[in-house]
């Protein structure tokens, strides 16, 4: 249920709301806003009955109910989230471009990689310490010492970092050094992970599952949110479909459905999406004019000798070219790059 105040309600009317609430048994969560606050008050559906004569408290405009499963990730909850990393914006009308490579290497790597995204307009740099390998056998990333380079890699440039952090014992750790962590495919629905992320206040990138629906997304980004982590970013890798001509289908459909339905920005990873480099700007320039936010894209100095992900990789120049493809279609939205 969401209590919405009236506009200019004093403050001690919202503190009864919020008491009230809780002597409910609801978990209130309060969101700002310029106009008026407005207050979700979530957990049992049952008790909404009592929640609705909220109604009768001095200061309350209105007591409407959710409709959605996911409630704080609902458009109903609120408009829109921009979510805010230093003067690095997500969700506004400047497109946001995360690249770097699948994983970080060596000090060398991602140093040469930072230095290429950034002078072609990223302002996030990628690049996974810990990595989750379908074997056993394949490159598992630096830990630690991966994370320090890209600390280092953030000290000389300047970029924001986005790493993945793989299990609940790490948040911590990765936490420490990264300004976004990445939850990847295979953890979307990892819930002792989306609790530990939910605890960190630092932003959350969410990749959706290879086999999730929208509303399996949403249900997840709902974890981190009532935890009181109201910084997640949604992003749309690829969904595994009858089709083999491409390692997963980049379901560019979720970019408006998701943006209908929650008020959390919406990014595309084209690389994972296609599995293949030769397709990755096609995909860029598509999930752009399909309304998203911004952009995940896997660049390697060398892709061909890429400890992962070599095949989906663009080169610093290739990556050049797609920034400077996409910049007339950001355009044409009415938003920048
Ligand atoms: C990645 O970003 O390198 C990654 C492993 O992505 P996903 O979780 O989407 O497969
Ligand atoms: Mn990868």
């Amino acid at each position: 249920m969401i209590i919405v105040m009236q506009a200019g309600a004093p403050e001690e009317e919202l503190q009864q709301v919020l008491r009230r609430v809780e002597q409910l048994g609801y978990h209130p969560h309060l969101i700002r806003g310029t106009q008026r606050n407005v207050v979700g008050a979530v957990g049992d559906e049952r008790g909404k009955a009592r929640l609705q004569s909220l109604e009768a408290l001095p200061g309350v405009e209105s007591v409407v109910r959710i409709l959605q499963p996911f409630k704080l990730a609902s458009r109903e909850f609120r408009p829109k989230t921009v979510v805010k990393i230093g003067e690095v914006e997500i969700g506004s009308d400047r497109l946001v471009v995360m690249a770097g490579p699948c994983s970080v290497e060596s000090e060398g790597q991602i140093l040469e990689c930072a230095h290429a995204v950034k002078a072609a307009g990223a302002t996030i740099l990628r690049g996974g310490a810990f990595k989750p390998r379908t074997s056993p056998y394949s490159f598992q990333g630096l830990g630690e010492q991966g994370l320090k380079m890209l600390a280092l890699a953030r000290e000389t440039t300047g970029l924001k970092i986005v790493t993945e952090v793989l299990n609940p014992q790490d948040v911590e750790l990765v936490a420490r050094y990264a300004d976004i962590l990445q939850v990847g495919a295979r953890n979307m629905q990892n819930f002792a992970l989306l609790n530990a992320v939910g605890e960190v206040r630092k932003p959350v990138l969410l990749k959706r599952g290879m086999s999730a629906t929208i509303q399996d997304l949403l249900m997840s980004a709902e974890y981190i949110l009532s935890h009181e982590n109201y910084d997640v970013i949604l992003c749309e890798r690829g969904i595994r479909t009858f089709e083999t001509a491409t390692r997963f289908t980049l379901d560019l459909n979720a970019v408006p459905v998701l943006q209908k339905l929650t008020h959390l920005p919406v990014i595309a990873d084209p690389s994972h999406g296609t599995g293949h480099w030769e397709y990755v700007t096609a995909m860029a320039r598509a999930a752009i004019a399909a309304g998203a936010d911004g952009l995940m894209v896997e660049v390697h100095p060398k892709p061909e000798e890429a400890l992962s992900d070599g095949v989906q990789s663009l080169t610093p120049a290739r990556f050049q070219e797609l920034m400077r493809q996409l910049d007339p279609i950001a355009r044409a939205l009415g938003r920048t790059l």
